[in-house]
């Protein structure tokens, strides 16, 4: 048979994340590549889901979403932001954050359409925008002298063209670990509302804030709540990646919108989860903080170690991502070292260069992902001193 993949697809094979996470397997190395805890979220939350599960919340659940998780997601946002959503038609809950993006895309993109998207960005835009034959127009997000990732304006508006449909904004930001300021956020609205673009907005980091830092929707922003699909999810909220569980709120013809494709795809998520998942978005709050605050203490243990290693470490401000310069190291290319570390030091990470369209951006740069115990932690950077520092 002939090449079986659309020819729109071909470019994307096997991820990086995948290949790192089994060269760690073969060498026994410490897995600090693909962001996932190495504990378990709230013990009241898999409680909750195991009771519905074994009380016969087994069967499909409406299309958009359980109703009570529906009011408790609308209930939390506005609260925490003064966002106004009708749980019966302006939230939507989708198979994760990833279902939720891929059906947004898919539903209000043309093909030829120019989506606009700030480098270094979560693997799933670049390929969604692919399947839904749109065209990326990146924005690069680069370090300033204080180590933190932000975007020149006037490159946000020369991305911008006449065949623009969208700007996809995600923050707290996976990888660079950027909360954008409200400032920061302003220029996007700006050039949504001068374009009249639709914003999709991926905050499933929305509770990972380090130091004071504080999570701004840019729906939240004058003009924005009518262009703007967010998304969120519980598996980093929550520490339950494996749940995918999350959501789409906007105003109605939008997430209309994204309905009349996500039923196509998923039709509904899992049901027991979503009753559980809506108890512990108040119930688990004190947990929540709790999980920011060990988070915190565990990206300063682990960049404390890559500066000691050697790595030129860009402090994150959020998530439970913290991207390193290995330059200091005496190398060039960070695929290069990302593929020798799990041999040379025990340790596995992502290579950043793989999350840009425009390589030479990123080349210099690996991802650490420090949501791991701390002797895990400790382990690791014992292990990165001695390969590099001795
Ligand atoms: C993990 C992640 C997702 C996926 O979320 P799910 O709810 O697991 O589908 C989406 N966006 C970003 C930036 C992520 O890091």
């Amino acid at each position: 048979m002939d090449e079986p993949l659309v020819e729109r697809m071909r470019a994307y094979g096997e991820t990086v994340f995948a290949e790192m996470s089994r060269l760690a397997a073969e060498t026994g190395a410490i897995n600090l590549g693909q962001g996932f805890p190495d504990t378990d979220g709230p013990r009241p939350l898999i409680e909750a889901a195991a009771g519905r599960i074994r009380d016969g919340v087994n069967q499909y659940p409406p299309g958009p979403g359980r109703p009570e998780l529906r009011t408790a997601v609308a209930a939390d946002r506005a609260e925490r932001f003064g966002l106004e959503y009708d749980p019966a038609g302006e939230v939507y809950i989708t198979v994760g954050a990833t279902a939720g993006i891929a059906a947004s895309v898919l539903a209000t993109v043309e093909p030829g359409d120019e989506v606009v998207l700030f480098e270094p960005m979560y693997d799933s835009y670049a390929a969604v925008v692919s399947l839904a034959g749109g065209v990326r127009r990146p924005v690069p997000l680069r370090p300033g002298p204080d180590g933190r990732f932000t975007f020149d304006p006037a490159e946000l508006r020369a991305a911008v063209g006449p065949r623009t449909r969208m700007v996809v904004v995600n923050s707290p930001h996976n990888p660079t670990g950027t909360v954008l300021t409200r400032a920061e956020l302003e220029e996007i609205a700006a050039v949504c509302r001068e374009h009249d673009l639709i914003a999709l907005t991926d905050e499933v980091y929305e509770h990972l804030l380090f130091d004071g830092a504080e999570h701004v929707p840019l729906a939240a922003l004058p003009g924005m709540r009518e262009r703007t699909i967010a998304v969120s999810s519980v598996g980093k909220t929550f520490s339950v990646t494996a749940w995918k569980t999350g959501w789409v709120m906007g105003p109605a013809p939008l997430v209309r919108a994204v309905q009349t494709v996500n039923q196509f795809l998923t039709f509904s998520a899992n049901g027991a989860l979503q009753l559980a998942v809506a108890e512990a978005i108040t119930g688990e709050r004190e947990w929540v903080r709790g999980q920011r605050d060990a988070l915190q203490a565990k990206r300063d243990r682990l960049s404390e170690g890559l500066d000691r290693a050697g790595f030129g470490v860009l402090r994150p401000q959020g998530t439970y991502f913290v991207m390193a310069d290995v330059r200091p190291l005496g190398f060039e290319d960070g695929l290069e070292l990302a593929r020798a570390l799990p041999h040379s030091a025990g340790v596995a990470c992502v290579p950043a260069q793989v999350l840009y369209d425009r390589v030479e951006e990123g080349r210099h740069l690996v991802r650490f992902a420090f949501c791991k115990r701390d002797e895990v932690l400790d382990d690791a950077a014992g292990r990165l001193v001695r390969a590099f520092a001795s």
